[in-house]
């Protein structure tokens, strides 16, 4: 975490949220909106993944929007990996992070990425494997994503007792960090709390854990809090809200960067993101739409009189 932060957001707009719309935004296009929000003080954005290009037409020019956003001084990049394969293009690419993905549960894990959720632990450690023999790639971190951790749209409520098992198997199997995801808007404040605070009691407090929400029925937020109170300090969201999920058809996209920063911002929790900027990049990304819906009540109802972020709070 940067210093004078108390909060880490993580942009994955360029990846989740592009990938389940239909317009595919130019090269430049991403580039412009990810200078946009690096320069209002967001450290970490997940610019796309490593798919193949005829699944997802989008994500076609990763390797060159890695390449180019690892220009930006300060900003950390990171791309998705749903398997080996994708992986292997991935460190090619040398993002400053790949983040691989899994879904806890075995139905949505065998929709998803066409293996059992065993295969894909397998998978797993064969990819730290492969940058571990590598100097040349040792300075990439390896997260992975832990889909479905609060419910699946296959087979519904998702047993706590595996989220436990999968994140533990990653770490085994040398996870630099784990991004628990609600993919599918599933999950409910009492639940986060109660999940986070049983991870952290089981993996120890020190391992990097990200929280992965999406407001498919409005409790992004909310599930933010109770993550805060479980003692989670990173969380990713998009700017806009943009998007949803390929696999969980009618969801709507991850919560919004924008009402994020802003609440954390309210609550006297510094995230070095200045609003006003972000407003700005939120404006380039929405050029680039071709009437798809983006989301947000700051970016409509400005800040409420006398509102001073904790960012721009002299220490
Ligand atoms: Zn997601």
């Amino acid at each position: 975490m940067r210093p004078g932060i108390d909060v880490e957001v993580h942009e994955v707009g360029p990846r989740d949220g592009l990938q389940s719309i239909p317009t595919v935004f130019t090269t430049e296009a991403k580039l412009a909106w990810i200078r946009a929000e690096a320069a209002a003080g967001v450290a970490e954005i997940e610019v796309g993944s490593f798919v193949p290009p005829k699944l997802l037409p989008q994500m076609a020019d990763a390797a060159e929007v890695v390449a180019r956003a690892r220009e930006i001084e300060g900003l950390t990049v990171s791309a998705l990996v749903p398997n080996f394969k994708g992986a292997t293009n991935g460190f090619a690419a040398h993002p400053h992070k790949l983040n691989y993905v899994l879904s806890v549960s075995e139905a949505h894990n065998q929709s998803n990425v066409r293996r059992s959720v065993q295969e894909s632990l397998d998978d797993f450690a064969r990819i730290i494997d492969y940058r571990n023999a590598d100097p040349q790639l040792r300075d990439i971190v390896v997260a992975s994503g832990v889909a479905t951790s609060f419910g699946c749209t296959i087979s519904g409520p998702v047993p706590v007792a595996d989220v436990m098992r999968v994140a533990e198997g990653l770490l085994a199997r040398g996870a630099d960090e784990l991004a628990v995801a609600d993919t599918v808007g599933y999950g409910n404040p009492r639940q986060v709390k109660a999940l986070f605070t049983e991870l952290f009691a089981t993996i120890g407090s020190d391992v990097s854990v990200v929280a992965h929400f999406h407001d498919t029925r409005g409790l992004g937020l909310a599930n933010v809090t109770a993550a805060l109170e479980a003692g989670v300090r990173k969380f990713d969201a998009s700017l806009g809200g943009l998007g949803g999920c390929p696999y969980a058809p009618g969801a709507t996209g991850n919560i919004v960067m924008d009402d994020l920063v802003f609440m954390l911002e309210s609550m006297g929790l510094r995230t070095g993101v200045d609003l006003d900027r972000l407003l700005e990049a939120r404006e380039i990304m929405e050029t680039s739409l071709r009437g798809e819906p983006t989301h947000g009540a700051y970016a409509k109802a400005g800040p409420p009189k006398g509102f001073v972020p904790a960012s721009a709070v002299a220490e």
